[in-house]
């Protein structure tokens, strides 16, 4: 009995077909792509009609045949749309947009130019064209938009300023530096003065576990 779920029926699931077929093998004749899902001639060119008007695939060229009409392969439109990957880490955010036809380009931004932009987009620098935003955490970061363009100097790195030396005393960082911004207000570095000013325990100091 029909409980009123019905799944889709292998007519509506044929256009997907034909898009995953010629995505995944390049251009096919109408021929070549009614024998993989095996169906009629006929039913593929109707639904290539279909897809064609959508936009979704397009002709390209014209093989010679040894009579009769000659094939012409269909293959994805690269205009049809495109299909994006996001990934956010904490240190990065990577961008991946394809066209339909295979045409990839990828965008990785740092973080903290990546938070510069959600600012200009979204936040306080939508009043600003140009401005500093500075992170303060484990690292230490800095993002800089000039004229609304987020400006990262000749190798990328214009905002690392974690590094830049203060104190020549001073502590070191993870890096061998001493007394540089991020080993005086880095997370790290403001724990370990605030344990010496005994204002914290320090957290290596936990009471062993009793072991069972
Ligand atoms: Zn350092």
């Amino acid at each position: 009995m029909n409980n009123g779920v019905s799944g889709p029926k292998p007519a509506d699931l044929l256009p997907a077909s034909i898009l995953g077929l010629l995505g995944a093998r390049g251009p096919l004749t109408r021929a070549e792509l009614a024998s993989a899902p095996r169906v009629s001639s006929a039913t593929i060119t109707g639904a290539a009609k279909g897809l064609m008007a959508r936009g979704m695939v397009v002709e390209v060229g014209q093989l010679a045949s040894g009579g009769g009409r000659p094939a012409r392969p269909l293959s994805l439109a690269s205009t049809a749309g495109r299909m994006v990957g996001v990934e956010v880490t904490a240190s990065h955010l990577a961008v991946v947009a394809a066209k339909f036809d295979g045409e990839v380009p990828v965008l990785v931004e740092n973080d903290i130019n990546a938070l510069a932009v959600a600012e200009q987009v979204y936040g306080a620098g939508v009043k600003y064209s140009t401005y500093l935003i500075v992170t303060i955490g484990r690292g230490i970061g800095c993002g800089i938009v000039i004229g609304g363009e987020v400006f990262r100097g000749s190798g990328g790195g214009a905002g690392e300023i974690g590094h830049f030396p203060l104190q020549e005393d001073g502590p070191p960082c993870p890096y061998g530096h001493s007394g540089c911004l991020e080993s005086l207000i880095g997370t790290a570095g403001l724990v370990c003065r605030a344990v010496e000013m005994g204002l914290l325990e320090s957290p290596g100091a936990e009471e062993p576990r009793t072991r069972a």
